[in-house]
């Protein structure tokens, strides 16, 4: 079975009550990517790329569609298999992961719809039909992020990133502090994201300040050196996120012990094939890890929840979905949710989502 068209889109997806605040980056709107994938049977599948705006990571919208663009005349005729597919891609353009992710989940979505098995049936199969979610709060004042924490609890997620850096440690130490007096006791595990925010000064003055509360420090300095060099000193837990760009360099995380656990997203180790196999390796060295993404609408998180079935539960940290902070739905009826701390996993085909096209216009680029 061959691929016979491709269509790219471009699609905006509206901050709900935005602005989203993080160390280095205010979010009012995400302008998202789309592909639909035709085989030679008329069979479709759709995939999505959304960068959060353009200095979260080394990607940006308009990079993905110039790179999606550049790819797609040579996969005109190549199979639908994402494997070989993927090969093909490498063939047609060096790096640019997070487009090629989009086209990766988008064969996945068109394999599994030909085959008539979901997309967590391709990867291995699922081991839950109810994923875990985590719920990830702004950099705020310690009283509002509490707050946050308490409802959160209450509402029964699984897990709470609180996003911390941009401002003096202190504030972050408070934070966090005021959060425990909500948490402890409970079995909501906790998680800091930096998002590079940090220095590794502040970094050690708060494991060391925070010596008493278990919670793992998520990406907290921009650069693999500064990981190195804290590392042996740390009170808590390191994980990796917008660093682990690749499977080569989750290889040498890994392998070196440089990191406890992952914070991964789907679109910029480059879409399900990649992602099949970081998971395999962390379970290989036993390494939590999340499967989620950032930002993006249904068909993204549909990937998410698709791959996040199939982690071992011992080592699954969830699936964020942009979900709670963007307005509406690809799939208006089967469209994906968070309820209560979890995810429904889609029952249909494929990503088990199909969304309304109408809603994405015409096409910016058609093959
Ligand atoms: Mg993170």
């Amino acid at each position: 079975m061959k691929i016979k068209e491709i269509h790219i889109y471009r699609h905006d997806l509206p901050v709900k009550d935005g602005p989203y605040t993080m160390a280095n980056a205010k979010v009012y709107a995400l302008d998202t990517t789309l592909v639909k994938l035709v085989s030679e049977d008329g069979t479709i599948g759709w995939g999505e790329t959304c960068p959060v705006g353009p200095t979260y990571a080394e990607a940006h919208a308009g990079g993905a569609r110039a790179a999606l663009i550049e790819m797609a005349p040579s996969l005109i005729g190549a199979p639908i298999w994402p494997l070989a597919l993927y090969r093909q891609m490498n063939g047609a353009l060096n790096g640019h992961n997070y487009a090629k992710a989009a086209i990766d989940i988008a064969a996945h979505d068109l394999v599994g719809k030909t085959l008539g098995v979901s997309v967590a049936d391709l990867l291995g199969g699922a081991v839950t039909d109810k994923v875990p979610s985590y719920y990830a709060t702004g950099v705020g004042a310690p009283d509002e992020i509490a707050r946050i924490a308490a409802e959160k609890l209450k509402e029964g997620y699984p897990r709470l990133q609180v996003k911390v850096g941009g401002r003096p440690v202190e504030e972050d130490i408070a934070t966090i502090r005021k959060v425990w007096e909500v948490l402890k006791g409970s079995e909501m595990r906790l998680a800091l994201d930096g998002n590079r925010g940090w220095t590794t000064r502040d970094v050690l003055h708060l494991s060391a300040a925070c010596r008493d509360i278990p919670f793992v420090l998520e990406q907290p300095c921009s650069s693999i050196q500064e990981l190195e060099r804290i590392r042996p000193q740390l009170s808590h837990a390191l994980y990796l996120d917008e660093m682990a760009i690749d499977l080569n360099t989750v290889i040498s995380a890994a392998g070196t012990g440089l990191v406890d656990g992952f914070g991964m997203k789907v679109t910029r180790v480059g879409g399900l094939t990649p992602m099949r196999a970081f998971r395999d390796i962390c379970e290989a060295r036993s390494l939590p890890h999340t499967c989620d993404d950032s930002w993006g609408g249904d068909l993204i998180a549909a990937a998410c929840v698709q791959v996040g079935a199939t982690v071992h539960p011992k080592l699954f940290e969830g699936a964020w979905l942009a979900a709670p902070y963007i307005e509406g739905n690809y799939d208006p009826e089967n469209g994906i949710r968070i309820g209560g701390g979890y995810i429904k996993r889609p029952q249909g085909p494929g990503l088990g989502v199909i969304p309304d096209e109408s809603q994405f216009g015409a096409p910016t680029a058609s093959f």
